[in-house]
């Protein structure tokens, strides 16, 4: 045992000291900073039990350091002490158990609890209120002088006070913070960086620290840094007595502090809180890697005092690690419903916050590009809350060469029809309707439960169908008879005759139901349920996708003449010939109550400098299309992509084939007779706005039934509009129109009669 333990530390004492140099001096570091305090954790856990085998020169007697060439060293004032580490309740426990022990008994401990920044240590010195110099952590005891480049930064006070009429500053201050890159400017460094056709940065930490390490303070400059602080090192005058107070000095000095921190009268109610800090650390606008807990009393946090380089009166909590590395082994393809092509990284199995993952997504091959990931590369792993773990980016600094580019396939590996991509699209697609991993996929969701919800018929029956050449398409099972099926393998006579009951009882699924299990893309059960009440049947929807796929082809004629010298290289310009080619979506749903079209068309499309024929000439081609879309427009709760989804699906030649033989098959394709209870509303339109006793779909459900139309928007045609509890936007334009607006019990009353 003592043998094994003296190879493990002798192993984890190169590794580490490996791990060091390639991050420290290479700044190319290959692992995550989780998975090095867990190796660092393991060594000093190992050499606390066995301490005749710690080696003289270990790693865990060093301390970090981000020394660099070429800059001036300082000399801190003060140690800049780093925190031992907590990971879980117990951890904490005991910490506060130790601190005790070495406190007076009886003393009562408060604590200020503040997000963990995972960025750059950094140390200010203002004298007379000037900053005079900026120095990063180095060794603790020393660090690099990088005073040029944190004056860049905007959050870094130059001169303390800021505000000119508070307090003083002291003739002397050295405060402590962090240096870091909000999510947002780190995700725009990065969009800026793709555009330039360079690789992303993958580690924001790292790239803050290569950032200020810049010899150009300009370069520095470029990078949307923040800088937050929270400690003060040393003064001159300065009489502290809490870490509170000295949060409220830093703030009213007119530092950046963050606005989190909070006061807990004890350890319990910091444990009560870690849960919801857990929760929002995706939130928040800066990463973080877990919390710090500060004893609040200075007095008693000196009491404390320091043990090797960590105070006892503070430590950092840190949270589950949330990325790993690991070996991208090989690629799996899949290919879904519509024919997107999802490449999933295959992964040297790897433990992430409690869960091993094997599997990783990698989006799509335009990001595997962007990203420049290769097969054998080492990779980092993101696994946050119940996102599927996902591949942030390649190491590159782990390259030895063997390494082989990711490229899409030029056909689809199920069917091998040539793929797609359509322009603008980042997604490749098989653009074959019969590819059988396409129909496997559809048939998956058009049996599942929700969808058509057929018994029997799980993904093992469905690939045995689709390979035995029985199913062409999600139609076809309703044609399957006994005799083929009974030759399958595994298909004993009861399975058979079990099978075929089920799928004959999904004929009579509701109306509603039928629609879902069409996969049309953003169609699930609510809005399938909002279709099937404005409208009828199948055919209506059918019919009306129709005359909007006539009217846009009509719409297309009058306006690809008209752009064939528009500049499209005017952003506005290119916005609005944009959407002059999805007229469905992006124009119709604006104009449907428009009274003067060619005035407004006019004011929209400016920028295109169209003549006034031009104009007039558009908003005759869009009249058609905004009436012909109105039905699907004016269904309260359908988006307009979704209405442009359901139009695309219903044009679609395969699907049309789909419908018709699913028509043939006897499934239900008209909506149930509504039960008519009245007809004192008939001929009268309403609008429903404001909340109401019961939920909006109840109310309108109570006025149809009493032979009344309910519409989304306030028109000329409107009857009355039904104003619940805070209305909004829709009572204002009634009042405007002279619409009548009548309250809930109003409605009921014109029910009744009373
Ligand atoms: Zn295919």
């Amino acid at each position: 045992m003592t043998e094994k333990a003296a190879a493990r530390i002798a192993e984890l004492s190169e590794q580490l000291h490996h791990h060091i140099y390639q991050y420290h001096v290479l700044n190319a570091p290959l692992i995550t900073d989780a998975e090095y305090d867990a190796l660092l954790r393991e060594l000093q856990t190992l050499e606390a039990r066995y301490p005749q085998f710690a080696l003289a020169d270990s790693p865990s007697q060093r301390v970090g350091s981000d020394l660099a060439v070429g800059f001036d060293k300082v000399r801190h004032p003060a140690p800049i002490l780093s925190l031992a580490n907590a990971f879980d309740e117990a951890d904490l426990r005991s910490w506060e158990e130790r601190n005790r022990r070495l406190l007076p008994a009886g003393a009562s401990l408060g604590y200020v609890l503040q997000p963990k920044l995972d960025g750059l240590a950094i140390v200010l010195t203002y004298e007379d209120g000037v900053l005079t110099r900026a120095a990063t952590r180095g060794n603790g005891e020393i660090g690099d002088d990088v005073t040029a480049n944190v004056k860049t930064i905007p959050t870094v006070p130059l001169r303390i006070p800021v505000a000119a009429d508070a307090a003083p500053a002291p003739s002397r201050l050295v405060a402590r913070g962090e240096i870091l890159f909000h999510k947002d400017s780190f995700a725009q460094l990065n969009r800026e960086q793709q555009a330039q056709g360079l690789p992303a940065y993958i580690n924001a930490r790292n790239t803050a620290s290569g950032s200020l390490k810049q010899k150009d303070s300009r370069e520095t400059a470029k990078r949307q840094l923040s800088a937050y602080i929270y400690a003060v090192v040393a003064s001159a005058g300065l009489e502290l007595e809490s870490e509170k107070q000295t949060l409220l000095l830093l703030r009213r000095l007119g530092f950046n502090v963050v606005s989190d921190a909070s006061y807990c009268a004890s350890l319990d109610e910091v444990i009560a809180q870690l849960p919801a800090w857990e929760a929002r650390r995706d939130a928040l606008p800066y990463e973080i890697d877990g919390l710090v807990l500060k004893v609040d009393d200075l007095a008693q946090a000196r009491a404390l005092g320091v043990v090797g380089k960590d105070p006892r009166g503070a430590i950092a909590y840190k949270f589950a690690a949330e990325e790993a590395t690991t070996k991208l082994l090989g690629l799996t393809i899949g290919v879904g419903r519509s024919g997107k092509l999802t490449p999933t990284a295959q992964l040297e199995p790897v433990f992430i916050g409690g869960v091993t993952v094997s599997n990783a997504s990698l989006h799509n091959y335009d990001q595997v590009a962007a990203l420049d990931i290769r097969l054998g590369d080492r990779v980092v792993i993101k696994r946050s809350g119940d996102v599927i773990p996902y591949v942030i980016g390649p190491v590159s600094a782990a390259r030895d060469g063997s390494e082989t580019p990711i490229l899409p396939p030029a056909h689809c590996p199920f069917c091998n029809t040539a793929l797609i991509q359509p322009a603008g699209a980042v997604d490749v697609f098989c653009p074959n309707p019969r590819c059988s991993e396409r129909v496997l996929r559809t048939l998956e969701f058009f049996v599942s439960r929700g969808a058509m919800d057929i018994e029997g018929m799980g993904p093992q029956t469905a690939s045995a169908l689709i390979a035995a050449g029985l199913i062409k398409d999600e139609a076809d099972i309703f044609s399957l008879s006994a005799e083929p099926l009974l030759e399958l393998e595994g298909f004993a006579e009861k399975k058979v005759q079990n099978l075929l009951a089920s799928i004959a009882a999904a004929k009579a699924r509701s109306f509603p139901q039928v629609l879902t299990s069409l996969g049309i893309d953003g169609i699930g059960a609510t809005v399938a349920g909002l279709l099937a009440g404005a409208f009828a049947s199948m055919q209506d929807l059918q019919a009306t996708a129709a005359a909007i796929r006539q009217a846009e082809a009509h719409f297309a004629d009058i306006v690809t003449p008209l752009l064939a010298d528009a500049a499209a290289d005017d952003p506005a310009a290119a916005t609005l010939i944009a959407r002059l080619q999805q007229p469905t979506a992006a124009l119709a749903p604006r104009y449907l109550e428009a009274a003067d079209l060619p005035a407004r068309l006019q004011r929209l499309l400016r920028p295109l400098q169209l003549s006034a024929e031009a104009i007039t000439a558009l908003a005759a081609g869009l009249k058609p299309l905004i009436e012909a879309s109105r039905p699907l427009h004016n269904i309260d709760g359908l988006g307009p992509v979704l209405v442009a989804n359901i139009v695309a699906w219903f044009s679609d030649a395969h699907h049309k084939q789909v419908l018709a033989k699913l028509k043939a098959a006897g499934v239900t394709m008209r909506a149930e007779e509504k039960k008519q209870a009245g007809s004192v509303l008939q001929g009268a339109t309403f609008v429903l706005t404001g909340s109401m006793s019961a939920p909006r779909a109840e109310v309108k459900a109570l006025v149809e039934a009493h032979g009344g139309k309910v519409t989304s928007s306030v028109s000329k045609r409107t009857s009355y509009v039904v104003a619940g509890a805070s209305p909004g936007s829709k009572a204002e334009r009634a009042t405007k129109l002279g619409i009548a607006i009548i309250s809930e019990e109003q409605l009921r009353a014109l029910i009744t009669g009373d």
